[in-house]
């Protein structure tokens, strides 16, 4: 199955608690006014299969879990759904997904809450550049923490860097963070 992913980096401290493999998705038609990852809304781009992500992500050592963002996650959310049930199934991976759609808009699309219900925390709601809020991975103050599972509460992210820069051994830039995904340079 295809998953149109913008970006990834295995090791942020900036995404969530803990080391953080991270997944931008392609793909997003909210239109929030403000939105600082306008890079990720066109659909389409690099497809990856969900067992490529799966497999990515184990060979990632001494990593706490996985953040998916994006783009819109749930605008994809079967590969969304699939890569997150395996990753529990297989692993003690934590899993935080970031999305615009509201905790009603989910409960109300069958295949959207499909996939929530694989995540142990989702952080929900449009973004909203009046109310920008840099710290707590939110985005801006209206979002909101749904926690699926007991394995992270709102606590965990209020010591989440805003903002990180990763330099890899091959001399390529990495900036994200609660700014989202601002590219790679060399
Ligand atoms: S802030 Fe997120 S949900 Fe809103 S337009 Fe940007 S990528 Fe889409």
């Amino acid at each position: 199955m295809p998953w149109y992913v913008h970006a990834t980096l295995s090791r942020s401290m900036a995404n969530g608690p803990g080391t953080r493999f991270v997944i931008w998705t392609q793909g997003c038609s909210l239109g929030c006014a403000g939105c600082f990852n306008t890079g990720t809304h066109e659909v389409g781009g690099r497809a990856r299969s969900v067992q490529e992500m799966v497999r990515e992500v184990f060979a990632t050592e001494g990593i706490e879990g996985v953040t998916v963002t994006g783009g819109e996650p749930l605008e994809q959310p079967e590969p969304l759904r699939k890569f997150c049930t395996a990753v529990r199934a297989h692993s003690d991976l934590g899993i935080i997904l970031l999305t615009g759609f509201t905790r009603t808009e989910i409960e109300g699309h069958h295949a959207r809450l499909a996939a929530v219900e694989s995540v142990d925390i989702a952080v929900t709601g449009r973004y909203n550049a009046r109310l920008h809020l840099g710290r707590g991975l939110r985005g801006s103050s209206n979002k909101e923490y749904w926690p699926i599972t007991s394995r992270y509460s709102a606590a965990d992210f209020e010591t989440v860097p805003e903002t990180e820069i990763v330099i890899a051994p091959d001399g390529t830039v990495s900036i994200t963070g609660m700014h989202g995904w601002l590219g790679e340079e060399r």
